[in-house]
């Protein structure tokens, strides 16, 4: 295919009127996410930066055509501070605005020198092709890029833009007597003009796609935790539980619970608030999760009411945890008097039985909660294992229980 200067503006106006009207609706719908808002924007200011850039070929205007590849950088400066923070890097705003303040200067100012064409291609080709680079080696070095689906499309795009803009450079410093010619100028007619112009629509969709991925995430996260203490809540907790039966009906190995709840705390509410009970909730939470192994998982079920749940430990094994536990919620001291928190918690193990998963969970629950029942009773600030509790039934229950089987029979 042969392709006409004039079309290749052509195309080049209608790609960026298209982006730009997509651009600014994103700055509606993304600007809650902070690094999305950014690629809004930024898409926004160099679509219509794009524009200005098309107009002047146009019209054969230098001026204008530095105008707007001044915008052009300052537009994808912008995209690339989205990237750093969309991947938790430091934002670098005062270099990113020196070099967004700078370059479109002297590209504007190199307008208007004698032979000042090749300055402002030569200025804007370069900044533009560093943004590319820094943005791919940014992308590259993130893990997060490797399981998103928007990642690899700007990942593609940006290759596309910095091999044409790597070829602009390069071609027109090697080969032209350093005449460098930007891809919307040059007139052999082939197709590769549209290269960049593709990348700069695929680069927009991936990036709305990577915001998509974020926004969707912490949506899911925050479904699954508790806002108050940012442990798991209980839906979170219930499907967490049944996957660990599942691995224990798989591989055997112990599974244990310890349920947990704060000592008269109505009382801390009624003589302090209810906003210093949510502190102390806090703080208790913090020793729970502190207490914990990486491979134990923390939750908050009820109002004061927690749920640590440890794959592959056995009930004594449990019980250092909940040894720990104690002695770190009795360094919380309480709002006002000198007194300081404590907790009961009722340990479990996992025995089993020819039952479902969610009801082995809660079997496994009702156990640790029953001998939470009893550390209650036994004055609180203390740990009950429920494998201890059968030889503790009283007289009446074991009786019962031992009459059963014969009633049955
Ligand atoms: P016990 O030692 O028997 O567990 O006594 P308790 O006072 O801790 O137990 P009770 O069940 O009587 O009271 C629990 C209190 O926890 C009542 C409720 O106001 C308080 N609570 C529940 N959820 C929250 C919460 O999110 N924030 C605050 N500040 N308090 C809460
Ligand atoms: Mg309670
Ligand atoms: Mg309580």
């Amino acid at each position: 295919m042969h392709l006409a200067q004039q079309t290749v503006l052509v195309v080049m106006m209608v790609v960026f009127s298209s982006t730009l009207v997509m651009a600014a609706g994103l700055v509606l719908a993304l600007r809650a996410n902070e690094a999305g808002r950014l690629w809004a924007v930024g898409h926004v200011i160099a679509s219509g930066a794009g524009l200005v850039v098309a107009a002047s070929a146009g019209a054969g205007s230098l001026y204008l055509g530095a105008l707007g590849a001044g915008a052009y950088v300052i537009g994808r400066l912008t995209i690339y501070r989205g990237v750093r923070i969309y991947y938790g890097m430091s934002e670098q705003a005062a270099v990113l605005r020196a070099i967004g303040l700078v370059a479109p200067v002297v590209i504007v100012l190199m307008s208007g020198l004698a032979d000042g064409s090749q300055v402002v291609h030569g200025v804007a080709y370069g900044v533009l092709a560093m943004i590319s680079f820094a943005t791919i080696v940014a992308m590259l070095r993130s893990v997060r890029g490797r399981t998103s689906i928007g990642g690899p499309l700007v990942l593609a795009s940006q290759l596309v833009l910095l091999a044409s803009q790597i070829a602009a450079l390069g071609f027109g410093a090697g080969f032209k007597g350093f005449k460098i010619t930007p891809f919307f100028l040059q007139s052999d007619g082939s197709i590769w003009p549209l290269a960049p112009l593709v990348a700069v629509l695929l680069g927009l969709f991936g990036f709305c796609l990577m915001s998509m991925e974020q926004i969707i995430a912490r949506n899911e996260s925050g479904a699954r935790t508790d806002a108050l203490t940012g442990l798991l809540n209980r839906g979170a907790l219930d499907m967490t539980a049944i996957g660990m039966v599942a691995r224990w009906q798989r591989d055997g190995d112990a599974l244990s619970c310890l349920v947990i709840d704060v000592d008269h705390f109505k009382q801390v509410n009624d003589r302090h608030g209810h906003h210093a009970g949510d502190n102390v909730l806090r703080e208790i939470a913090m020793a729970l999760d502190n207490s914990r192994r990486a491979s134990d998982i923390a939750a908050r079920y009820g109002g004061e009411e927690f749920c640590i749940l440890c794959p592959h430990t056995d009930e004594h094994q449990a019980t250092a945890l909940a040894n720990r536990i104690l002695r770190k919620v009795r360094a919380i001291e309480l709002p006002g008097a000198k007194s300081h928190a404590s907790v009961s918690i009722g340990v479990a193990q996992l025995h089993g039985g020819p039952t479902s998963r969610e009801g082995l969970w809660r079997s496994l629950f009702a156990d640790a909660d029953r001998a939470l029942y009893q550390a209650k009773q036994r004055g609180r600030d203390q740990y009950v294992l429920a494998s201890s509790m059968i030889d503790e039934m009283p007289v009446d229950d074991a009786l019962q229980s031992a009459t059963q089987p014969q009633m049955i029979a």
